[in-house]
């Protein structure tokens, strides 16, 4: 009996031969496409391959595919180039009111960094914070307060005494004098109370116009200029607001910019600003958030 082939015997058993693979239709005519394909088998998932694809045709799809290049994911935008170290010209109001946004928006917290709790112990602690860290004077205060707490005590306190009290924070003569002139005046012309006044706070003994800022802006909560310190000065020139390195003429050039409500925390903010980003050796102009709006004056170097 001659032997069967499987195709004949399949065949002899009413098995139905694989259906031609089907032919992908060209781009643009899937709809001809489908017309003319065969109805998909109700169990046929939707999308699934065909089974009778060639095995050489899907070989070759798979290579394809593995030799496609890998999407890469979406890069993250880059940071905001800083400005090019420019030429001092007049600041444009709309600029000016940019940094003032922009410097609100970072330091929304901004507050004096000295310790107080009378209008007294913030006027001693600014004439102690000269040429001294905040953090210096705050260690340094609460033993100055306890021992003599008010301007008739210290009106009254031996000078050597405060000067060995206030010896860390350095230039102590010069300050134990001017803390102990300037309450002697309080008391015999304020009743010992420190004066809401500029121009009677300046006229105190060892008191000048950045250390009357910080009491009326901090202690009583009066814009009555904005207090000008080394970082203000740096600041205010990189930023370009003004050209001038006198702190009496800052202050003045800075007033017509900033309005007079912001005056006090202007100089906050730029003091934090100076701190943490604009520093005087190396700014990091390329993280700092104003830099679209920094002319960078003076600039050389930047992180
Ligand atoms: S770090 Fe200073 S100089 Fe640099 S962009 Fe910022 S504010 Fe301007």
């Amino acid at each position: 009996m001659p032997r069967r082939s499987p195709r004949s015997k399949r065949k002899a058993a009413g098995a139905k031969l694989p259906q031609k693979p089907r032919v992908r239709s060209a781009p643009g005519s899937r709809k001809a496409a489908s017309a003319s394909a065969k109805p998909r088998a109700p169990h046929a998932k939707k999308g699934a391959r065909s089974t009778a694809a060639p095995v050489a045709a899907r070989k070759k799809a798979v290579r394809k595919l593995a030799a496609r290049p890998k999407t890469k994911p979406a890069a993250a935008a880059p940071p905001a180039k800083p400005a090019k170290a420019g030429r001092f010209s007049a600041p444009d109001p709309v600029r000016v009111r940019a940094l003032i946004e922009g410097l609100r928006e970072l330091y929304p917290d901004a507050k004096c960094a000295l310790d107080f709790s009378t209008p007294l112990q913030l006027l001693i602690a600014t004439i102690l914070s000269a040429q001294c860290t905040d953090e210096r004077v705050n260690k340094v205060t609460p033993v100055l307060f306890a021992r003599w707490p008010d301007a008739a005590a210290l009106a009254q306190a031996e000078l050597a005494d405060i000067e060995s009290v206030i010896h860390s924070t350095g230039f102590f003569r010069n300050k134990a004098k001017s803390i102990k002139e300037a309450c002697s005046d309080l008391v015999e012309k304020y009743a010992g109370q420190v004066p809401r006044d500029l121009e009677q706070l300046v006229a105190l003994r060892g008191v000048g116009r950045k250390t009357a800022n910080v009491v009326l802006g901090n202690a009583y909560g009066i814009n009555s200029g904005v207090v000008v310190d080394t970082h203000v000065t740096r600041l205010s020139n990189r930023l370009g607001l003004t050209t001038e390195s006198d702190a009496v003429k800052i202050e003045f050039a800075l007033q017509p910019l900033v309005p007079q409500e912001w005056w006090t925390l202007f100089s906050h903010w730029l003091i934090l600003h100076g701190r943490a980003v604009c520093n005087a050796r190396k700014p990091m102009c390329s993280q700092c958030p104003l830099s679209a709006h920094c002319p960078r004056i003076g600039v050389t170097v930047s992180a």
